[in-house]
């Protein structure tokens, strides 16, 4: 008897070792969803509507973050985007460098380091402070011109968005500093095919692929946009990036959902948090597929101070009531999915994400 419980004992802890174990295992790819101002009631109004059938509302893992920048209590998503980005709280307004100006290594220049390939997908345009955050290094967010330029280093193997403008003007944005070159013709000789609707972009077999789908911000949903976009975009950066056996590290931004928060308007809430939700269902696809990839879903800040104010699940009705136009200061939430999703429990500071990404995908020790 006494045997029979030792090996008992020794079973039990074996048993718990791997299990603990497996959800310890490290992820190769990484996936981060930002839904631009996405709040908890966003996520809970495009739930009800959706009639909870939402994918990533249904991940295993959740947790919090904490959002406040270095210099205010309610970040802009300039400061959010670089906390997650680099996992340091900076400024508002501040792209990716420290308050004095200083340049903070990004999450993708780390996976370049390691071998990895990257790609950004937006909705904005591509010089918007998210997307900005995980590319470019600029003291003033709206310099559209310095950001566009940081593109053509080669950072994001594959990026999609707006902002066409920027790449083609030759005048930076005070209008003052006139370029040889516009980034187009730098982005071509840095050997991207250079595409301009999302068919050529989707059909496009080079490695290196950029995609300027409109000239300013990408039109919000009610404004037109491809239902299809977001999905399709994240599905061709996906099997890109890929092909890499190293891995990759691909940020897709939700741009719009802060829109919506700032016009307080409940239909584009659920609308454009949906949109994001069927790039999300695509990504969850390939990681199932794949079981290396770790998938992220999360905000920079909430807009608007949404609540809901009363609804009806039968009927998929919400009524969301804002309590401003601004960015607020509380919790946005986080939902994990795959090797390493445990590590999100909890309530985390912005900048523990980036450490969390950067711990996993072992950025700290693969050096190419
Ligand atoms: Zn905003």
């Amino acid at each position: 008897m006494k045997i029979f419980l030792r090996f008992t004992a020794v079973l039990l802890v074996i048993l718990t070792l791997t299990s603990a174990g497996s959800v310890r295992k490290k992820p190769l790819n990484l996936i981060l969803f930002i839904g631009d101002g996405m709040g908890v009631s966003h996520v809970y109004a495009a739930m009800t509507v959706s009639g909870n059938s939402m994918t990533f509302p249904a991940f295993p893992v959740t947790g919090f973050s904490r959002t406040h920048s270095a210099n205010s209590y309610s970040t802009d998503s300039a400061a959010g985007g670089t906390a997650l980005a680099t996992g340091e709280k900076t400024n508002n307004k501040m792209i990716s460098v420290r308050p004095d100006s200083t340049v903070l290594v990004t999450l993708l220049e780390h996976a370049c380091t390691a071998g990895k390939s990257t790609g950004i997908v937006c909705t904005s345009s591509l010089t918007d402070a998210t997307p900005a955050a995980f590319s470019a290094h600029v003291p003033q967010r709206y310099d559209y011109s310095a950001i566009a330029a940081w593109y053509a280093g080669g950072t994001a193997e594959v990026f999609i968005g707006g902002g066409r403008k920027y790449f083609e003007a030759q005048l930076d944005s005070a209008g003052s500093f006139k370029r040889s070159e516009d980034v187009v013709s730098m982005l071509s000789r840095a050997g991207y095919d250079v595409t301009y609707d999302l068919e050529s972009f989707v059909a496009s077999e080079a490695t290196r692929i950029a995609g300027l789908m409109s000239q300013d911000d990408m039109p919000r949903l009610f404004e037109g946009r491809d239902p299809q976009y977001l999905a399709k975009a994240t599905a061709k950066a996906i099997e890109v990036l890929s092909r890499n056996r190293k891995g990759f590290v691909l940020m897709v931004e939700g741009s719009e959902v802060d829109d919506a928060g700032h016009s307080n308007e409940t239909k584009m809430v659920t609308d454009e948090v949906l949109d994001m939700d069927r790039a999300v269902a695509v990504a969850r696809e390939f990681a199932d597929k794949d079981g290396k990839t770790l998938i992220v879903v999360t905000a920079d800040h909430e807009t608007g101070g949404m609540s809901i104010t009363g609804g009806d699940l039968e009927k998929r009705e919400v009524k969301g009531a804002f309590s401003f136009t601004g960015h607020s200061g509380v919790m946005v939430p986080v939902f994990a999915y795959g090797p390493g999703a445990m590590t999100f429990t909890g309530i985390q500071e912005n900048t523990e994400l980036f450490y969390n990404f950067y711990r996993l995908l072992s950025l700290d020790k693969k050096k190419r």
